[in-house]
């Protein structure tokens, strides 16, 4: 059984795509080759994290007792004044000093991403100049035990609210978002869930912000149902995780995996096995060819067996070595609400389950029950006949 180390957002919905990847990445730590998009977003974020450090004023955290721990501001708020804002010639050599160059796939496009980042960063400091935010918390890594699960998260801002509580905010650098994605992400819902069992106030909303556009989409606090569904997904990958359930699972996932060569799904036997398997999947593939030819067969020769039976009236046919027998089946479905009311308004409920057809068919043959109830309950139901046949030897049972 593996040790279920804190979950993140990322591997839930890593494990959940695909659970042999999340092996990879998380127990047997594959390395995955770097990409110039994820080193862009780490330097923008880091750059971000420096701009408005100096707007941070901290609030009250929960002790793990539960009650709120007082802040500076407790104390007259002569500590929690916040500093100024970087100036563009800041800001520019913050970037140059958090420049990650790791991933991209040729200058030129390491020039391009870096031309972006200049561009969004310069745009995004005028527009935190004319209103500043208000920060209570930045690039905050909190840990919390929900029902029984560790869990984690990265949080890039958490907010002061202007009527009271706080505002959880993920910058996203990607080019295209929706308000459909911020209504429905995870990684908000699990954020809010961090915050409110690491602050003393609760979250009034979520935000993905746009870099690209500087605009932040908004959707209020999620609400009881998100949660518990989310609950329900980390509560999947962590019993299956403990179950060393890793079993490959073919998906989009696997158009972005670098693990194929390791992956039973994709990765080729050696070569010195090629020719022999070769010719026994060839042998099994006209195997299975064959074997569904005869069923064809098999199911021709039982339909014109059966209505022979039909037209002569019999089920017995003889062959030269063998009987063919013709045998019926029923099977019964009912009305379970139907079924309950009869046997109820009959002293009988104790007699049947009603969602069990095959023991409310048994009441059907059963002769100590009245005629007419048991002629309401072959109402209350269908009847589905089904003919086969069997072979026994001509002299005898075979
Ligand atoms: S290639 Fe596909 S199935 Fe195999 S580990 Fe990767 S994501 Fe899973």
């Amino acid at each position: 059984m593996a040790a279920v180390a804190a979950l993140s957002y990322s591997s839930v919905r890593t494990y959940l795509e695909c659970p042999l990847r999340w092996k990879f990445l998380y127990v047997d730590r594959l390395p995955e080759a770097p990409r110039g998009y994820f080193s862009f977003g780490r330097t923008v974020h880091s750059v971000l994290e420096d701009l408005l450090r100096p707007l941070v004023v901290p609030t009250a955290r929960l002790t793990p007792a539960g009650d709120a721990q007082r802040t500076l501001d407790d104390f007259g708020g002569r500590f929690s004044a916040r500093g100024r804002l970087m100036s563009r010639e800041e800001l520019l050599a913050a970037y140059a000093a958090h420049w990650v160059s790791d991933g991209y796939v040729s200058a030129e496009e390491e020039s391009r991403y870096r031309l972006l980042g200049e561009t969004l960063l310069t745009a995004y400091l005028d527009d935190v100049a004319r209103a500043p935010p208000t920060p209570v918390a930045l690039e905050e890594h909190l840990e919390a035990k929900w029902e029984g699960m560790a869990v984690h998260g990265y949080i890039d801002r958490i907010d002061r609210a202007p009527d009271g509580g706080l505002e959880i905010l993920d910058y996203k650098t990607s080019r295209a978002l929706s308000d459909e994605d911020v209504r429905t992400s995870d990684q908000l819902t699990l954020y809010q869930v961090l915050v409110e069992k690491n602050y003393a106030e609760p979250v009034r909303s979520l935000t993905l912000y746009h870099l690209r556009s500087l605009r932040p989409l908004t959707a209020p606090r999620r609400a009881e149902e998100a949660v518990d569904g989310l609950r329900e997904r980390f509560g999947r990958a962590s019993d299956g995780i403990r179950a060393d359930s890793f079993e490959p699972t073919p998906g989009r996932a696997c158009s972005r995996c670098e693990f194929k060569s390791h992956c039973p799904e994709f990765k080729a036997p050696p070569d010195g096995e090629r020719a022999g398997l070769l010719a026994l999947v060839d042998r099994f593939a006209s195997l299975r060819a064959e074997e569904d030819r005869l069923d064809g067969e098999l199911r021709r020769a039982a339909e014109e067996l059966h209505r022979a039976a039909e037209r002569l009236g019999v089920h017995r046919l003889s062959g030269s070595a063998r009987v063919a027998i013709r045998r019926r089946e029923e099977e019964w479905r009912f009305r379970a609400a139907a079924v309950r009311e009869l046997l109820s308004a009959n002293g009988l409920a104790d007699r049947a389950d009603p969602d069990d057809p095959e023991a409310v068919a048994r009441l059907l043959k059963d002769p100590s029950l009245p005629a007419t109830l048991r002629r309401r309950l072959a109402e209350a139901g269908g009847r589905r006949v089904r003919w086969f046949w069997v072979l026994e030897d001509a002299d005898g049972p075979g």
